[in-house]
C-alpha cells in the first residue's frame, strides 16, 4: 500500500469504527467497507439525499458508490420513499403472496424479454446460488463455468478466483469452502472462448451451465469483447448448458434491460438485485419458462425465503423501476460521459497513465497504461495510485468506491453542483496519484 497521508481525520466514524470492532468482525457487515485497501477511518454515514452523504462527522460527500448500484435515483428519492412508506404503514410482511411481487415480476417480464417468468428473493447471493441450483437440477449434470474476476456474491461454489470484495483484499480461496463444494466449478479467464470451448471439450455433457458477469464490474470494470456472450450462448447451446447472464450489477443500470438492451444476446437463465430493489433487499432469477417451471411448488427443484417478495422492498423496487424511463437513462448516461472525460482530462495533465473503461454508465480507472481485458490484466495495475487519488477526492468530499476493483455508479440526481464538485476536487487527486509511489 502507498504512504498515504489522510487530510482529513473522521473521529466519530473512528469512535464508530472502534466500537464496531468489538462486536461484529472487522467492524463492518461487508469487506470492502472497511477501507482494508485504502486504508484510513470508514466513513460511517447517517444520511443521504439526492446525489450526497452525510458522515457521522458532519461532512457531505458526492456519492460516486450509489450503495453499490442500488440508489440509481439517488438518495432518498420522494416517489421511492413514499412508496415505501405506505407500503410500511399497511404492514412489513405477511408471509403469504401479495399484489406487490406480481407487479414487480410484471415489470420485470415486461423490461427484459428473455424473463418468462422470474421468481424474487432477497439478495444477488441468493439470486445466483439459486440459478445455479436450477442450472444442475434442469440439467442433471453437476459442473458450472466461472470466469476469474466475476464475482456472483458469497455463493460456495463461485467464490474461486472471485472479483469484489475477493479481489480487493486479494483472496486466493476462502477458508471455509471445502474441496467438494468448488470441485465442480471451473474458472477460466475472462473473454477467453478457446478456453470455453477447451472445457466444453474435457468435460463432455457434464457442464450444466456457464455464468458470467454480462459485463464485469467486479474486476473493475471489463467489457465482454466484441462476440464474447454471443459465442458463449453458442457454445453453451451446442452442448446442452445453460448461459447464466448475472445481471445483479448491469440490471435496470445501464439501459431499461439491463445489458441484454445493449448486447441483445438471450440468457437461459438471468439474475438480478440492485437497483430493482430501490435499496431494499430484493433481488431475483427468472429465464426461460421451461427452466424455470422445474423450480418448486411447479418443479422439484427446491428453493424458497421467508422474505422474499418482502411488500416495502417490492414496492420500493417498483417505484424506482417505473422512474427508469429513457430519459433517465439518456441523464446517467451523459452524467457518465462527463464523468469520466473529466477524470480522462485531469489524470492525462499529470501524466499519469491510466485507462477509464466504460459499460454503459458504469466505469472504472485502472492506473496502467494497457487496455484491460480481464483479472490477470487487472491485477497488474498500480493499485498504491488508486489509495492516493482515493484519499485526494476523499477529503475534497467526493466519495469514491474504496477499491481499485470496483465500479463506480451515477445516479439521476448527480447534478451541475455535484459535477462541480468533483471538477474541483480531481487536479490535486490526479497530482496525488501521480506522485504516490509504491511502499
Ligand atoms: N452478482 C453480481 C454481478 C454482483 O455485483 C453482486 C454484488 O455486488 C452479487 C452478485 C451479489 O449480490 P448481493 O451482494 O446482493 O448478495
Amino acid at each position: 500500500m502507498a504512504c498515504v497521508s489522510y487530510p482529513y481525520q473522521a473521529p466519530v466514524s473512528q469512535s464508530l469504527f472502534d466500537r464496531a470492532a468489538v462486536v461484529t468482525p472487522g467492524g463492518v457487515n461487508s469487506p470492502v467497507r472497511a477501507f482494508g485497501a485504502v486504508g484510513g477511518t470508514p466513513r460511517f454515514m447517517v444520511s443521504g439525499s439526492g446525489p450526497y452523504l452525510t458522515d457521522a462527522d458532519g461532512r457531505d460527500y458526492v456519492d460516486l458508490v450509489c450503495s453499490w448500484g442500488p440508489m440509481i435515483l439517488g438518495h432518498a428519492h420522494p416517489a421511492v420513499t413514499e412508496a415505501a412508506q405506505a407500503a410500511l404503514a399497511r404492514g412489513t410482511s405477511f408471509g403469504t403472496p401479495g399484489e406487490g411481487e406480481v407487479e414487480l415480476a410484471e415489470e420485470i417480464t415486461a423490461r427484459v424479454a428473455p424473463v418468462e417468468q422470474v421468481r424474487l428473493v432477497s439478495s444477488g447471493t441468493e439470486a445466483t446460488m439459486s440459478a445455479i441450483r436450477l442450472a444442475r437440477g434442469f440439467t442433471g449434470r453437476a459442473k458450472v463455468v466461472k470466469f476469474a474476476g466475476c464475482y456472483h456474491g458469497h455463493v460456495d461454489a463461485l467464490l474461486a478466483a472471485a472479483g469484489s470484495g475477493v479481489a480487493t483484499f486479494a483472496l486466493p480461496d476462502t477458508p471455509g469452502v471445502t474441496g467438494a463444494q468448488a470441485g465442480d466449478t471451473l474458472v477460466l479467464p475472462y473473454n477467453d472462448l478457446d478456453a470455453v470451448r477447451a472445457a466444453f471439450a474435457a468435460h463432455p455433457d457434464q457442464i450444466a451451465c456457464v455464468i458470467t458477469e454480462a459485463s464485469p464490474g467486479n474486476m473493475g470494470v471489463v467489457p465482454p469483447a466484441d462476440g464474447f456472450n454471443a459465442g458463449l450462448k453458442e457454445l453453451c447451446a451446442e452442448h446442452g448448458a445453460l448461459y447464466v447472464s448475472d445481471e445483479v450489477m448491469t440490471g435496470f443500470r445501464v439501459s431499461r434491460a439491463g445489458w441484454f438492451g445493449l448486447d441483445g444476446v438471450v440468457p437461459d437463465l438471468m439474475t438480478f438485485g440492485k437497483v430493482m430493489g430501490g435499496g431494499f433487499p430484493a433481488a431475483a432469477f427468472g429465464g426461460r419458462a421451461d427452466v424455470m417451471a422445474a423450480l418448486a411448488p411447479a418443479g422439484p427443484v427446491y428453493q424458497a425465503g421467508t422474505l422474499s417478495g418482502n411488500p416495502v422492498a417490492t414496492a420500493a423496487g417498483i417505484a424506482q423501476l417505473r422512474h427508469l424511463d429513457d430519459a433517465a437513462y439518456a441523464r446517467l448516461d451523459e452524467t457518465a460521459a462527463l464523468l469520466r472525460g473529466m477524470v480522462t482530462e485531469a489524470l492525462a495533465k499529470e501524466g499519469v497513465a491510466h485507462q477509464v473503461q466504460r459499460a454503459g454508465n458504469m466505469f472504472s480507472v485502472f492506473f496502467t497504461d494497457e487496455l484491460v481485458t480481464d483479472y490477470a490484466r487487472a491485477k497488474t495495475q498500480d493499485t498504491f495510485r488508486y489509495t492516493a487519488f482515493f484519499h485526494a477526492m476523499l477529503s475534497a468530499g467526493v466519495y469514491l468506491p474504496p477499491s481499485a476493483f470496483e465500479s463506480w455508479f451515477v445516479s439521476t440526481a448527480h447534478d451541475e453542483r455535484a459535477l462541480a464538485r468533483v471538477a474541483d476536487a480531481l487536479p490535486a487527486a490526479a497530482r496525488a496519484a501521480a506522485q504516490a509511489v509504491a511502499a
